[in-house]
């Protein structure tokens, strides 16, 4: 099932995100692809919000990984940017998170694409400027 939604600002799009994280349940794994500033941040900010995390979250691009405990489940944000091989990912024990007790948000996951499990949901962001400069275009395939 794919679902299409249209932002217009970026707080349309934490909403959207939090709308997510509220209901999100233990051993999920959100994948999220899209250009450089899209905004598969601003949506994982959301996203946390609606998990109860209140502590600000940025995109772990140099840590790969950051771990959030303070919401309704444990929180696992991903930011795969940096991997050259995912055989790195293997270093990070990544299989602890990706099975673990808590959800993982992947940003960038297609660079990783071949240790995503198929279960996983797909956000996918998009620009379109015709429609103008903060438009986005989010689809969401939950599988
Ligand atoms: P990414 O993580 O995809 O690189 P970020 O979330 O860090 O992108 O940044 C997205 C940028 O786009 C922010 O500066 C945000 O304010 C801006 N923006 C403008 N319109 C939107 C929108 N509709 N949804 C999300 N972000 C938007
Ligand atoms: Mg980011």
């Amino acid at each position: 099932m794919s679902k299409i939604y249209e932002t217009y600002s970026p707080e349309e799009t934490f909403e959207l995100g939090k709308s997510f994280g509220e209901k999100a349940a233990k051993g999920e794994i959100f994948t999220l692809n899209g250009d450089l500033g899209t905004g598969k941040t601003v949506f994982t900010q959301g996203f946390a919000k609606g998990l109860g995390i209140n502590e600000p979250v940025s995109s772990p691009t140099f840590t790969i990984i950051q771990e959030y405990e303070e919401g309704r489940l444990p929180f696992y944000h991903f930011d795969v940017y940096r991997i050259g091989d995912p055989e790195e990912m293997d270093e990070l024990g990544y299989e602890d998170y990706f099975f673990g007790e808590g959800v993982c948000l992947i940003e960038w996951a297609d660079i990783i694409g071949e240790l995503i499990p198929d279960y996983a949901k797909r956000v996918t962001i998009e620009k379109n400027l015709e429609k103008g400069f903060d438009y986005r275009r989010i689809t969401i395939e939950e599988g």
